[in-house]
């Protein structure tokens, strides 16, 4: 009996982790439809995170249609630092995403955590070790505890009221009349933005992955939520390695590097005083954004 349930439980947990991983990173770069195109090598060992140092050294990449996306990015992220990517759209922010994810193999260079190249680990060793925090997070239609627990099999009641306290969210799930089996997704509850954002903060800090990839989340959500949703992202971020990707300037000022990609190559790279100073595209890029958040509030 051991014999048989033993492979079958470990076939549901290798499952499930693929499962959420690849939901999380389809929702988070819109590939739904892409199966990955990268298998793992015969006999490829674990990926083993001692630190959380990532590297890109001199990556290149195209997707295949002739076109290079990124041409010799690099750059080092230490462990439990916070490196932010910014840039014009289509820059190349999300497909660095893609890449950290193994979703992509590179053309060229070569990408390593802890000094091992991801194409020598297992994926799902890889998807173990980072967590994503999408835009939107993917609810399924089952109850709240479900949605949360998917970061990780096997969670107590105490665990899971734990990381929603983390992630603000507990005091709003009592409240409900079912409070953690209250049904969400599209035949359940509907949850807003920010208490979507919280639901996914909460999955990932049970995962409690020594490596963070944040798609910059808020953009759907109004100003008081999102300051409070950036306190969480930062509060989660404390000890992990974290690569941001963001959309809007504002959310990225204290991180520890920036760099401003322009047509697949790191422009500038350095602290937010450091690229404010230089006069160059992240200056015009933010001076853009302040003219903007201003012109809004003058609607
Ligand atoms: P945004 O801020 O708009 O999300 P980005 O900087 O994240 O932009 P990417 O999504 O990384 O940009 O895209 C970089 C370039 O790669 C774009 O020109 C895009 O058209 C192209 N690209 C993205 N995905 C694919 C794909 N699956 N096949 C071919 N080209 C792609």
């Amino acid at each position: 009996m051991l014999q048989i349930t033993m492979p079958l439980n470990f076939l549901g947990t290798v499952y499930r982790e693929i499962r959420q991983a690849l939901i999380d990173m389809a929702d988070m770069f819109g590939l739904l439809d892409q199966p990955p195109e990268v298998k793992d090598k015969p006999g490829a060992p674990a990926l083993q995170v001692r630190q959380g140092v990532l590297r890109f050294e001199d990556v290149e990449f195209g997707y295949g249609d002739g076109r290079q996306i990124l041409k010799g990015v690099s750059f080092e992220v230490p462990a439990g630092g916070t490196l932010a990517i910014v840039g014009a759209t289509g820059a190349g922010k999300s497909t660095i995403g893609r890449l950290l994810f193994r979703f992509y193999d590179v053309t060229g260079g070569r990408i390593t955590i802890d000094g091992q190249d991801l194409r020598e680990v297992t994926q799902q060793s890889l998807h173990e070790a980072i967590g994503v925090v999408p835009q939107d997070t993917v609810l399924f239609n089952d109850t709240i505890r479900y949605n949360i627990a998917y970061g990780r099999e096997g969670a107590s009641q105490h665990d899971i009221e734990t990381v929603a306290r983390a992630a603000s969210i507990h005091r709003f799930i009592e409240s409900l009349p079912e409070g953690y089996d209250t049904q969400v997704g599209e035949r359940g509850l509907k949850l807003s933005g920010g208490e979507k954002q919280r639901v996914g903060i909460a999955r990932t800090l049970l995962k409690n992955p020594p490596i963070l990839l944040l798609d910059e989340a808020t953009s759907a959500l109004d100003t008081g939520t999102e300051r409070e949703i950036q306190g969480e992202l930062k509060a989660m971020g404390h000890g992990r390695t974290v690569i941001s990707i963001a959309h809007r300037l504002s959310t990225i000022a204290d991180a520890d590097q920036i760099i401003v990609l322009d047509e697949g190559e790191i422009a500038e790279a350095g602290t937010h005083a450091d690229l404010l100073d230089r006069s160059g595209l992240y200056n015009a890029l933010w001076s853009r954004q302040a003219q903007d958040v201003g012109s809004l509030a003058a609607e």
